[in-house]
């Protein structure tokens, strides 16, 4: 078979111009990168407003092998698979960061035969969003050090500022350092840090925003740290939240490319799925409702962190209600859980994958909680054995839960035609869709809801420091905000080592954090990576382009 930019190289592209006709998009509506990427112009939500939206499928997965099971490709391949049975889809995904591309996962514009086109671009700064917020993130950062250079006039406690610069690379040497060395010209000297663009607080805000002042008024929120006598202060105390949003004006319109067969897709936004809440743009998600009868979205990490984040912030927020849940599991998955080591996942052991079913069952349980239908999708993969897919059937036949074998990898739309009918068939089935928990509750009422609901603790142990800062959120007035944990996505649990259904463990609070912008309570179990490092041999070494601009090695 060929490798994933081999077959997104021989595709045939159609001109965006194309695509957005198909959306019902008018020209003047549409503000075209080059011919195959286009952002859309905030005219077109006004204009279609008062339509009903259309189906919101959401694809989630179970707790994954650290290659991903194939989130992507089941929603690329899912939209394409919609088209081939007639219906009007649209996909709405996470804008790649730079960062995993050049590490060791690759691009994330999915795989084999279910694509997003062109892929190089999409994985390469596509349209310049992540750029543009990287420039927000540090103007806020350059404003703060000049306020300190400046006189201090709001007394900024040097030694705790909060709020981070970001670089979207992943890059180790930039976690810890000291920045305004050489003298008094240069600045104050200071401890400071860098995460991953991805991880910024300002992508997160970008990805709720509403408009354009919801973005302004989001980004004056952020809080960028204590005076000395122990004042909160906000990025609106350096006025820095227009200038920002100037910034990000484009940024915060959609993109739109297209599939390997021409299904459309917004991609736009790409938040963490651990400290931030992992989906794309509520804005790119609302849009795509209007235009299509079906739209398939993405969020990050298994259910337990994508989905859970996706209703329980993303939906609230937004006013969504998912129509069908499809759930990718694949036989490889099922036997890491099983306990089989990554290596061997790939030779037939039904004995594992039976072992590790109960993942898969968990988080069936788990959807169920929601009140929305589920749809398993078996991501079939070539080394899948008859045996162990006839296994994986039945059961998901005892359990009662609808399920389909999908070959969109290796056969595109058309392998994903049994997954289309059924999802389409789910989303007519009753929906008693709900929240996880409810905002009005304490802090740690929620966090316990969804670590023992979800999660399946037996309970949560809370840092000094942890406990310390959900008292001062709820004194300031912000303890009615969703919650978003931040764990391994390995398991269930908070220990990457504990794989299947985990019990009778404790979720640890090591370390809470207010994300006042975005709005929510970032809940961190353990040391939670905000800046990764490349591996020994990244994927950067394999990644060239020839004389006629042709790009290899990106998959
Ligand atoms: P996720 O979104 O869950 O992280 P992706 O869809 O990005 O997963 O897939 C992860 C990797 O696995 C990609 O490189 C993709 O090409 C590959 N992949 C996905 N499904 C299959 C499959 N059925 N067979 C072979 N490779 C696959
Ligand atoms: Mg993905």
């Amino acid at each position: 078979m060929l490798s994933d930019i081999e077959i997104a190289q021989k595709a045939d592209m159609h001109k965006i111009t194309e695509i957005a006709a198909k959306l019902g998009i008018q020209p003047d509506e549409l503000e075209p990168y080059g011919q195959y990427k286009a952002k859309i112009s905030d005219t077109v939500e006004k204009r279609l407003a008062g339509k009903p939206n259309g189906k919101l499928i959401l694809v989630t997965a179970i707790n994954p092998t650290p290659a991903g099971e194939g989130k992507t490709t089941t929603t690329v391949g899912l939209g394409q698979a919609m088209a081939k049975i007639g219906k009007n889809a649209a996909i709405a995904l996470r804008e790649p960061s730079l960062g995993p591309v050049f590490g060791v996962k690759g691009g994330a514009a999915g795989g084999g035969y279910s694509q997003v086109i062109p892929m190089e671009d999409i994985n390469l700064h596509f349209t310049g969003d992540i750029h543009a917020i990287t420039a927000a993130n540090n103007l806020l950062c350059a404003m703060i050090d000049n306020h300190i250079q400046q006189g201090n006039v709001l007394d900024i406690d040097t030694r705790k500022i909060i709020f981070k610069r970001c670089l979207d690379m992943n890059d180790r040497a930039l976690r810890n350092l000291v920045v305004g060395m050489g003298g008094p010209t240069n600045g104050v000297p200071r401890e400071d840090h860098f995460m991953i663009t991805v991880a910024s607080e300002v992508m997160a805000i970008l990805c709720l925003a509403t408009d354009i002042i919801d973005l302004k008024t989001r980004l004056g929120r952020i809080i960028i740290g204590y005076s000395r006598s122990g004042k909160i202060l906000y990025a609106s105390d350096l006025e820095a939240q227009g200038a920002m949003a100037a910034l990000l004006k484009d940024a915060l319109k959609p993109n739109l490319v297209q599939t390997l067969e021409n299904t459309p897709c917004f991609i736009h936004g790409g938040p963490f799925a651990n400290i931030a809440h992992g989906c794309n743009s509520v804005r790119a998600t609302r849009l795509a409702l209007k235009m299509a009868d079906y739209v398939i979205t993405e969020a990050g990490f298994g259910s337990d962190l994508g989905a859970e984040k996706f209703m329980d912030i993303k939906c609230r927020y937004a006013g969504l209600t998912p129509n069908a849940i499809v759930l990718v599991a694949t036989i490889r998955a099922l036997k890491y859980n099983g306990g089989i080591p990554k290596e061997k996942c790939g030779e037939p052991n039904v004995a594992a994958m039976k072992a590790g079913m109960v993942n898969l069952e968990a988080h069936v349980d788990n959807l169920k909680k929601f009140g929305v239908p589920v749809v398993v999708a078996i991501n079939r993969f070539a080394a899948d054995s008859d045996e162990e897919i006839a296994a994986l059937n039945e059961f998901c036949t005892k359990k009662g839960v609808d399920f389909a074998l999908s070959e969109v990898f290796a056969l595109g739309g058309a392998g994903g035609v049994d997954l289309a009918a059924k999802v389409v068939a789910a989303c007519e089935k009753p929906n008693s869709f709900r929240f996880f928990y409810d905002l009005d509750k304490p802090v740690k009422e929620k966090i316990e809801a969804v670590a023992t609901g979800i999660y399946g603790a037996a309970k949560v142990a809370y840092s000094a420091s942890a406990d310390t800062t959900i008292k001062e959120i709820e004194a300031m007035g912000s303890g009615k905000l969703p919650i978003c944990i931040a764990k391994t996505q390995y398991s269930l649990s908070d220990d990457p080592n504990k794989l299947g259904r985990p019990t009778g463990f404790t979720v640890n609070a090591a370390n809470v954090r207010l994300l006042n912008g975005a709005g929510f309570i970032v809940v961190e179990t353990g040391e939670i990576m905000t800046m990764p490092g490349l591996p020994a041999k990244p994927s950067a070494c394999m990644i060239d382009i020839d004389a006629n601009g042709n790009i290899s090695g990106l998959f």
